[in-house]
């Protein structure tokens, strides 16, 4: 319920959270155990629960949007840096409101774990 959800309570400013960027429908902030020396979430300012319920994919762009500005905002673009949305079980999602994990500023490994 998005009254619940932890990332609507940071949208509405709730709860802390280091906002790093925003555009008018999302928000970009530190993830609080970051996997990388760069970790921000990118979320939209409306609750949607995973990337599976999206609908108007504008959305979507719109997070790609905010996420670029970020990427260069941390200077991690030329070096390199991966782009993460985990979808439900399988995919680890722990949160359930739609975000994109910016990781960047270190040498990433592949096949993810
Ligand atoms: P998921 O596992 O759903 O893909 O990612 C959820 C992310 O949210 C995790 O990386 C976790 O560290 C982060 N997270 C959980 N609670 C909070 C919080 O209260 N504040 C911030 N900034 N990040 C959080
Ligand atoms: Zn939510």
């Amino acid at each position: 319920m998005a009254s619940e959800c932890l990332f609507c309570r940071i949208v509405r400013k709730e709860i802390p959270a280091a906002i790093v960027a925003e555009n008018a429908h999302c928000i970009a902030f530190r993830d609080i155990n970051a996997q990388a020396p760069v970790h921000v979430l990118v979320i939209p300012r409306a609750h949607i629960a995973t990337v599976n319920e999206v609908t108007d994919y504008a959305v979507v762009a719109q997070m790609h949007a905010l996420a670029a500005l970020v990427v260069t905002a941390e200077g991690i673009g030329s070096r390199g840096f991966r782009m993460v949305i985990n979808t439900n079980d399988d995919g680890g999602q722990t949160v359930f409101h739609l975000h994109m994990h910016v990781l960047g500023g270190r040498r990433m490994s592949w096949p993810p774990g």
